[in-house]
């Protein structure tokens, strides 16, 4: 066995280069690495072919550790080739001095646990083995070319190149008869740049692309300069941005947009380059796909302008799946290429290739001659390179069978199974929609935060679970499914360009805000749904979220949310209004406004005398309003038919306790009274509210019984009961999501204003809660306030009032207000419908 190392770190791409830096300069690591390549750069050591480069900014695609290096590198290109790029990491990596931790030209090609040792061994294909205590795979997702599924090319008599291994010398084309397979991001790229070259280019098209205008220009001097002086604000917000470079947000929802509005975004974004077009005009093209038929149109229109053969424009326009549901590539001059004469065109999907011969190609229809051919047929991703470590984890685990159904992994960073090993961009990390480099330092940040921890613990072993790997296979899965990228076909991005492949979630579609808030979650509360030395940590609420609930939370993080009990007043009271943009509209129907109790009677055209249900808004008894419960007032009224009077109450602080429990309680006496006159039927009313305004619902209800006022239910959604609740979710959810501890003990004592607590503010506290209406409670796995509020579902029971308790897993405290985004919030609805349907019944009974 060979030396021993703290960390194996394998790669040289921008991933390896700064983890090599981060563990040995900034923990005092000992760290050996490895790479396959003669040199570092990874992906840009490998595609050398004519006409690589990045199509993120060169200033966004690139490190932002280092102040010096932003500073000190100046770009020469907006979107930089190849050769730029790889000269960039060459001058990082002197200037940080990694070279000399690598072994180059170093295949790794097992890597076995050792568990009594709790160490990895380490074997390269030049015989050589050590042994680490961790294994950080910087491998790439990128950087195993697909093998065709065509045979024949070791009998090409001419040249045969993959743009993956594209030789380093120049090759040239001139003259040449010249055939490019594959019009991904890499083949359109190629094609556009020797199109002028070659005698003769036949490109081998099998899916046509969405690509759009790259827009890249070189930097003049003076600007390149400027660029590197104001990296800092030019980069500034990128990390909030859901790509990870500070792109302008969207301008709402396509499908909300008239025509001649959509055209105006789309034209500003056509030819802006690095993915405007997809996260800078609207919002729901990569969610509706009747949305993205509007851009996927677009784009149709603009090749079919550019290129002057309506055949070939055909051809060109891809129509069998949804913009971006594959990677977008981007072009410049490429629709143009084919009105070159000597550029043609094969559709591959009509008559597949069969083989490459000795001579050319030959598809099912037809045989070609060429004296080069090229491949540009893509990557096994993200698993291929981890496979291709030979990896056996605990008890001889092999990472074949562990991924035989798909991937599996937790966060991307760590495989359930094999400890100590973590991957920086793995399979289910964020990595294919956020901007690389970022994306790699998050990952290497928190990497090396853990390996810090486990070392200043004396861990001996750092690794997932099963059940968080499971959890956040969930998550990956429920958010992709919320996008069109599941209708795409043969996409990497579902593992559905190889052959034999599972189709899955290759990776985390919510965005690296919402990725990089978990990240920091599982940290914060010790490496949850890690065990280390086999004790694990529990799943984080973040990573149990309902997919969708997850997605928004995401796009108000992207959005600069603050966390709430950092708001002033006005900010809470302006959040709870904004809430109304994130409600489904309600149905229309008469509504007749009472000043005195002050309310609103939604009244649906239904035959009376109609149940009622008088609704009391959220909003932590301090912010709030009728227009606020607006939308959901709408559509209980609509789906219950029954009246539904909501009422106002005033708010704290200027009004604290007990204002709002005594509003409450005179719009209800009021109703009792007077509801007949609109249509309502005294005799059947349900007491009802949300959040805070379930609390003053509860306390009606009990206000109601002690004043012989009769009730046929109260509906309680997600009730804060008692601020003095000792509770384990208030322990656990008291960070979120979304409503933490701190903002909920401030409303609590803004609405208390210092008076003593009683049951008319802790329905709890009540000295009996016999006698009251049948109750339905609703409550919110994730959510502080769940187990006060099932445990005064309980309460109700034991006193002998008939209870249904509901409780909805994966969604958190104020998402009643989110039902446009929520769409299991409709199961609120339909268990509240149920419920009020029993209450009518008991009722009908009774009378
Ligand atoms: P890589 O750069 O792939 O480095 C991995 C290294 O690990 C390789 O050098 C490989 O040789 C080495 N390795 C793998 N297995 C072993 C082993 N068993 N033993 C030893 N060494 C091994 N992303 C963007 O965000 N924007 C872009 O514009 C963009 N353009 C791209 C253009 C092309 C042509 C390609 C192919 C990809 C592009 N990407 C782009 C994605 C790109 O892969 C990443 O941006 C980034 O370069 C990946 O860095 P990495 O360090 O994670 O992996
Ligand atoms: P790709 O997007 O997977 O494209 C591969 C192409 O080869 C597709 O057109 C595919 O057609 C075709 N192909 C594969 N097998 C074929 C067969 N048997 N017969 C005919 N055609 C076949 O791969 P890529 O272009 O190398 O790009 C991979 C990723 O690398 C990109 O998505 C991007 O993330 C990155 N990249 C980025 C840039 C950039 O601009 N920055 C440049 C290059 C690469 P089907 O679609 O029909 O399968």
């Amino acid at each position: 066995m060979g030396s021993h190392y703290d960390v194996v770190v394998v790669g040289a791409g921008f991933a390896g280069l700064y983890a090599v830096h981060k563990m040995r300069d900034e923990l005092g690591l000992d760290v050996q690495a490895f790479e396959a390549a003669g040199g570092v750069g990874g992906t840009w050591w490998w595609n050398r072919y004519p006409g690589a480069r990045c199509d993120f900014e060169s200033i966004h695609y690139s490190y932002s550790f280092s102040e010096e290096i932003q500073r000190e590198w100046e770009w020469s290109e907006r979107f930089a080739g190849q050769p730029e790029i790889l000269a960039y990491l060459e001058w990082v990596a002197d200037k940080l001095d990694v070279r000399r931790a690598f072994r180059f030209n170093t295949r790794v090609t097992s890597t076995t646990w050792d568990d009594k040792a709790a160490r990895w061994i380490i074997c390269t294909d030049d015989g050589a083995t050590c042994t680490a205590r961790f294994v950080v795979s910087c491998v790439g997702g990128l950087s195993v070319a697909k093998e065709p599924e065509f045979p024949g090319s070791e009998t090409f008599r001419g040249e045969l190149y993959r743009t993956s291994s594209w030789p380093h010398e120049p090759v040239d084309l001139t003259g040449k008869r010249v055939a490019v397979i594959g019009t991904g991001s890499t083949g359109i790229q190629v094609i556009q740049e020797i199109a002028n070259e070659a005698a003769e280019l036949t490109v081998f098209q099998r899916t046509p692309n969405f690509a759009a205008p790259l827009g890249n220009e070189p930097v003049d001097l003076a600007q390149r300069r400027w660029n590197a002086e104001h990296h800092a604000e030019l980069r500034a917000g990128s990390r909030q941005h859901m790509i990870g470079v500070p792109y302008d947000p969207p301008s709402g929802p396509a499908l909300a947009a008239t025509p001649d509005e959509r055209r105006r975004i789309f034209d500003k974004y056509w030819d802006r380059g690095g993915f405007r077009l997809l996260v800078s005009t609207f919002s729901d093209v990569i969610f509706n796909q009747q949305a993205n038929e509007t851009i996927a149109e677009y784009i149709r229109e603009r090749i079919r302008e550019r290129v002057k053969d309506p055949a070939t424009a055909a051809l060109l326009c891809p129509t069998d799946h949804p913009y971006a549901s594959k990677r977008p590539p981007f072009e410049t001059g490429y629709y143009e290429a084919y009105n070159l004469p000597h550029v043609h065109l094969v559709d591959v999907r009509s008559a597949p290739i069969e083989a490459i011969t000795p001579t050319g190609v030959r598809t099912s229809s037809k045989s070609y001659e060429f004296d080069v051919i090229i491949l540009a047929t893509g990557f096994d991703v993200f698993t291929r390179p981890l496979l291709n470590l030979g990896l056996r984890g605990r008890d001889g685990l092999k990472l074949e069978d562990r991924w035989a159904n798909g991937p599996t992994s937790y966060l991307g960073v760590q495989i359930a199974g094999f400890p100590n090993l973590f991957v920086i961009n793995g399979p289910k990390s964020a990595v294919a929609l956020y901007n690389v480099p970022l994306a790699t330092e998050d990952n290497v940040n928190f990497v090396a935060a853990a390996l810090a921890r486990a070392i200043a613990d004396k861990t001996a072993t750092f690794e997932a679970t099963y059940e968080a790997e499971e959890a956040w296979g969930r998550l990956c899965e429920g958010i992709l499914n919320l996008t069109v990228i599941p209708h795409s076909k043969g996409s990497w991005y579902m593992g559905e360009n190889i052959p034999g492949k599972a189709r899955a979630a290759y990776f985390f579609s919510g965005g690296a805000p919402l990725y990089r808030a978990i990240c920091a979650e599982i940290a914060h509360v010790g490496y949850g749904g890690f065990a280390l030395d086999r004790v694990s940590a529990p799943i984080p609420p973040m990573v149990r979220l309902d997919p969708a609930a997850a997605l928004l939370l995401g796009s108000m993080l992207a959005r600069g949310m603050k966390p709430l009990d950092e708001l002033n007043l006005d900010e809470v009271r302006a959040v709870a209004e904004s809430l109304r943009e994130l409600q489904l509209p309600g149905p229309a129907m008469r509504v007749e406004t009472v000043e005195a109790p002050r309310a609103r009677i939604y009244i649906p055209d239904r035959a009376g005398p109609l149940p009622v249900i008088v609704f009391y808004h959220g909003g932590g008894w301090i912010s709030g309003s009728l227009d606020l419960a607006d939308a959901p007032c709408r559509r209980l009224a609509d789906e219950n038919g029954a009246m539904v009077v909501s009422a106002h109450y005033r708010l704290a602080p200027e009004h604290s306790f007990p204002a709002a429990t005594d509003d409450t309680f005179a719009a209800l006496s009021w109703v009792w009274k007077h509801v007949s006159a609109y249509g309502g039927d005294p005799g059947r009313i349900v007491v009802m509210g949300e959040s805070a305004g379930a609390n003053l619902a509860a306390v009606a209800a009990i206000r109601a019984r002690d004043a012989g006022i009769p009730l046929a239910g109260q509906v309680l959604i997600y009730p804060p009961i008692d601020p003095e609740a000792s509770t384990a979710s208030r322990t656990e959810f008291a960070d979120g999501p979304f409503f933490t501890r701190a903002i909920g003990e401030k409303m609590w004592g803004a609405y208390l204003g210092g008076a003593e607590l009683t049951e008319l503010a802790a329905p709890s506290r009540a000295s009996s809660l016999a006698g009251l209406a049948p109750a339905l409670v609703l409550t919110l796995e994730l959510d502080m306030s769940r187990d006060e509020a099932e445990d005064y579902a309980g309460a109700l029971a034991s006193a002998g009032v008939p209870v249904r308790l509901h409780r909805f897993d994966g969604l958190f405290h104020g998402v009643f207000n989110m039902s446009a985004f929520i769409p299991r919030v409709r199961e609120m609805y339909a268990s509240i419908g149920e419920f009020v349907a029993t209450c009518k019944e008991q009722i009908t009974e009774a009378a």
